[in-house]
């Protein structure tokens, strides 16, 4: 927890001020029952309205000042507060941000949303009460000491009752301890079925899942709710208990107290203003014991933010060394091996080969092969564990990350669209793009057609995700996207895959036309596909099992001649 409170650095003023104020305010309240038991001793008990009137005046403007102090003291609080609510947020986001896709598979989405919005939220809102707790040593100490003058001996009470709200503490402490851990797990564990089934609305629907998954999310609701309500029975629990010994304490010390009263050795004021300070006494312990109890839930929200903040990512920007020269965006790949965090095998296995300005590289293989795996580590999505990729011939570990990225234009396997118009979206490739960019690249992309054909055209709102446009729509609005930034490196995982023929056949021609200069990286199902391109890499379980044209792996690879001959039947393509 303390490591958070780095965070503070910037509020120290603030936080100089709130210790002020609250000295201020502490001294105010330990004070306003002594004026009062002057008022009780010499104004009404001796009948001298004078007096009471200015007594009474100076009671007020104590009383006004605190008003005051209480005012501001809230005010600066709540500053402090948000704003370091909001550096914390900050700080975690920007440190998932500088994640590697390893390092998010590793925490998972659904717990590092949780992470940067509730745990910083329960965190937060327990550091506000700890803020108002400053105060409540300096009254501790106040009203005892005041007590003690007022009558030593009526101060043995305490004696019986410090020692059975000490335990009461103890034991609800450690319950609600143990209760508020399991309980922000549980909260995880639910978030993460509601993600997961909005996530996969279409996938339950189609299998007709919704029971089985309805009564996922209800145990996981009824695991949070039992939890949750012995977690709060047990705070629930303080209140009627402090105020029982509030209240049986008050009534003990009215007893004697008015035994010594009867006796005249205490004066009636004394007495009101020792019960006052009794209860302010017995107040500020209840709020310790609450502050104690909240402790663990600060902590577990605590650590999980700190274990966000303490990875450091297994990418690291290289900023010192700039790259600005510009090569023509050869790609070399030297003894490259990769295994994915965890996995037994390596995903990629010692693949060697170069891909060449105005040259296509196609690649090719089953399913799980590899290829996607190949083609994320060019863009750094992964650091490779051996050997080494290299960009005009510097190793891309040596680069600015922006300036790698900025040579590349991608699209993935899964394209993801953001919440915007179509316009929007492909200018994602290329914020500076014009109009006229825009629509050319959507033009050779194949995708112009269907874009005017939505209501709006460019300007046509697309929903989170592209759920309202089909997967080869989605396909060539990625396409375009990577088209409107003129990269030298144009790297395609399986993008004609949702298409059909006679779509994928114009885009290859129109591709082929704009990247006839540039480096082509294009990972392919069809055979159609690959059959023109400079090299084809053959993979298999993350290994290169062949490299060549396609005339030259008809002769060579077993593996191609598989693949080729379940795709075209008889051997007219040799
Ligand atoms: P392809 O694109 O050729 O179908 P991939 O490169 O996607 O294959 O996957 C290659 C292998 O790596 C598969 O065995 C797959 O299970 C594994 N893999 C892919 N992505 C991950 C990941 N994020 N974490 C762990 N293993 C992965
Ligand atoms: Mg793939």
């Amino acid at each position: 927890m303390a490591k958070l409170l780095r965070f503070l650095k910037p509020y120290r003023v603030y936080l100089g001020l709130i210790f002020i104020l609250a000295c201020c305010q502490a001294m105010a309240e330990v004070y306003l029952p002594t004026l009062m038991s002057e008022i009780v001793n010499k104004g009404i008990l001796k009948k001298d309205v004078h007096y009471i009137l200015e007594i009474g005046e100076y009671m007020i403007l104590v009383a006004l000042f605190n008003a005051v102090v209480i005012a501001l003291t809230s005010y600066i609080s709540a500053k402090v507060t948000v704003g370091y609510g909001s550096s914390l947020r900050k700080a975690v986001f920007a440190k998932v941000r500088s994640f590697s896709l390893s390092e998010l598979d590793r925490m998972g989405t659904a717990s590092l949303v949780n992470r940067t919005t509730n745990d910083i939220t329960q965190f937060q809102q327990i550091f506000t009460a700890m803020l108002r707790m400053i105060i409540v040593p300096m009254i501790l100490i106040g009203s005892i000491l005041m007590a003690v003058s007022k009558n030593a001996k009526l101060s043995l009470i305490f004696l019986a009752v410090l020692p059975i709200l000490g335990l009461c503490t103890v034991v609800i402490g450690k319950n609600s301890m143990r209760f508020f851990k399991t309980m922000q797990d549980k909260l995880d564990r639910l978030n993460m079925i509601v993600r997961e089934n909005l996530k996969g609305v279409r996938v339950i629907r189609a299998f007709h899942q919704m029971e089985g998954q309805t009564e996922k999310l209800h145990a996981a609701g009824k695991d949070l709710t039992v939890i949750s309500i012995k977690a709060n029975l047990t705070i629930a629990l303080v209140m009627p208990l402090m105020m029982l010994i509030m209240n049986v304490a008050t009534l003990a010390a009215l007893w004697y107290g008015g035994l010594f009263t009867g006796s005249g050795s205490m004066q009636i004021g004394d007495l009101m203003a020792y019960v006052q300070y009794m209860m302010q006494i017995i107040i500020c312990i209840v709020f310790v014991s609450m502050m104690f109890s909240a402790m663990p839930r600060a902590k577990a929200s605590a650590e999980r933010i700190q274990e966000v903040l303490a990875i450091s990512p297994d990418i690291m920007d290289k900023r010192q060394r700039r790259n600005d020269e510009h090569g023509a965006g050869s790609i070399e790949f030297r003894n490259v091996s990769f295994s994915y965090p965890g996995a037994e095998r390596p995903a990629i296995r010692n693949v060697s080969f170069r891909a060449e300005p105005g040259k296509t590289v196609a690649i090719i293989g089953g399913t799980g092969s590899g290829k996607s795996t190949l083609i994320n580590l060019i863009p750094r999505f992964y650091d490779v564990q051996e050997g080494s990729i290299l960009l005009d011939g510097t190793d891309i570990k040596e680069m600015p990350l922006q300036i790698l990225r900025a040579r590349l234009g991608v699209v993935p396997q899964e394209n993801v669209l953001f919440r915007g118009t179509v316009a929007d979206n492909i200018s994602v490739g290329n914020r500076a793009a014009s109009r006229e960019e825009i629509r050319k690249a959507a033009e050779k992309a194949q995708a112009h057609e269907f874009i005017l054909s939505m209501e709006g055209g460019y300007d046509a709102e697309i929903t989170q995700g592209g759920t309202n446009l089909s997967g080869g729509q989605k396909q060539r609005l990625a396409i375009a996207r990577a088209l409107v930034r003129r990269p030298d490196i144009y790297i395609l995982d399986d993008s004609f895959s949702a298409l059909d023929f006679t779509t994928d056949l114009h885009l290859r021609t129109a591709l082929k036309n704009e990247t006839l200069a540039a480096t082509v990286i294009v990972v392919a199902q069809r055979v159609s596909t690959v059959i023109d391109a400079d090299i084809i890499l053959v993979m298999d379980q993350g290994c290169i099992v062949g490299m060549g044209t396609h005339t030259e792996l008809l002769n060579t690879c077993v593996t191609y001649k598989e693949i080729v001959s379940s795709q075209l039947p008889g051997e007219e393509s040799a």
